[in-house]
């Protein structure tokens, strides 16, 4: 059978379900390759996206079998069949991207309203190890959504493995700055990172956490970075949040990330990604104060106006 694959939001970042549907395939002998309404003729067509804001893909030929399609970006509900779930990825469609990657938990134990995860996944529950994830490789991507809401003895022991086998980790959904503790905090201080230990800062409650979780890592020894999203509902309010997160640590990043209504699927406010794209340039944020840049678009905007 002649398998295609279309990754609907392009190829920034590995599509895990088409790595795995790939992989699948291969196994059971069939060819895979990614769809060109030119020159593919498959039997079975998958197109995946993950973000909602994605615009669907159309641009099939005539006589393509009706694509199936997956993805949070289409539907949080629709799931792999277990088999292809556990299968391991296929590195080779996506032949740039160098690390492993893979969940070690699925699901959350929180249910914060803006979010998919637990109406997807439910409650935290073990997915995977470390030492199947690897594959060999030396930099493992991790996108579990709360890997320390899983039991403290699998979290220990994720961590020893990692540690054991000189992998370089990111948990690059970010961890759950309320979970961390003098017992964790030792085992993500000596984990080795690809660059960053990222943590997410979604409202002001969590800036304590925050604060919390980066002194008692920093204490247990840890001299890198901190990568902390930052969700952004209201202007100043995540203005405010931004600015006291990086008064914390000097070795604070944080991204700002313009809260997005799925239901809707509308762009967010512009003085919303204004305030993205001031934060997440660090050489505009770390010498302009916000209020200049965004006073500079407004006098630009009154003058065009004129
Ligand atoms: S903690 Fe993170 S993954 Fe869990 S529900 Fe909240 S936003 Fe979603």
């Amino acid at each position: 059978m002649n398998v295609a694959l279309v990754d609907v939001d392009g190829h920034g970042f590995p599509n895990l379900a088409l790595m795995r549907l790939a992989a699948w395939h291969k196994q059971q002998g069939d060819a895979v390759e990614w769809y060109s309404p030119l020159f593919s003729r498959p039997d079975r067509l998958f197109a995946s996206k993950v973000f909602t804001f994605t615009p669907d893909c159309q641009d099939f030929a005539a006589n393509a079998p009706t694509p199936i399609r997956g993805g949070t970006g289409y539907d949080p509900t629709v799931t792999l069949p277990d088999e292809v779930e556990q299968t391991l990825p296929d590195y080779s469609i996506y032949p740039d991207f160098t690390p492993a990657l893979g969940f070690l938990t699925r699901g959350c134990i929180r249910s914060c309203p803006w979010c998919i995860v637990p109406r997807k996944e439910g409650n935290i529950r073990i997915a995977d190890d470390i030492e199947r994830i690897y594959a060999g490789r030396r930099e493992v991507v991790l996108l579990d959504n709360n890997f320390l809401a899983a039991p403290e003895a699998f979290v220990e022991e994720q961590l020893a493995k990692a540690k054991r086998l000189k992998l370089r980790l990111d948990f690059n959904q970010a961890l759950d700055a309320r979970l961390v503790n003098g017992r964790n905090a030792s085992l993500l201080a000596n984990a080795r990172w690809i660059r960053y230990i990222r943590f997410s800062c979604d409202n002001p409650s969590i800036l304590d956490p925050v604060r919390n979780a980066i002194r008692e890592i920093r204490a247990a020894g840890y001299h890198g970075e901190f990568f902390v999203y930052v969700l952004a509902k209201e202007l100043w309010e995540a203005h405010d949040r931004i600015c006291r997160l990086t008064d914390i640590d000097p070795k604070i990043v944080p991204f700002c990330q313009p809260f997005r209504d799925f239901t809707s699927g509308g762009e967010p406010p512009v003085e919303l990604r204004r305030l993205a794209r001031w934060c997440n340039i660090q050489s505009i944020r770390k010498t302009v104060p916000f209020r200049k840049y965004q006073s500079n678009f407004l006098n630009n905007e009154k003058e065009s106006n004129q």
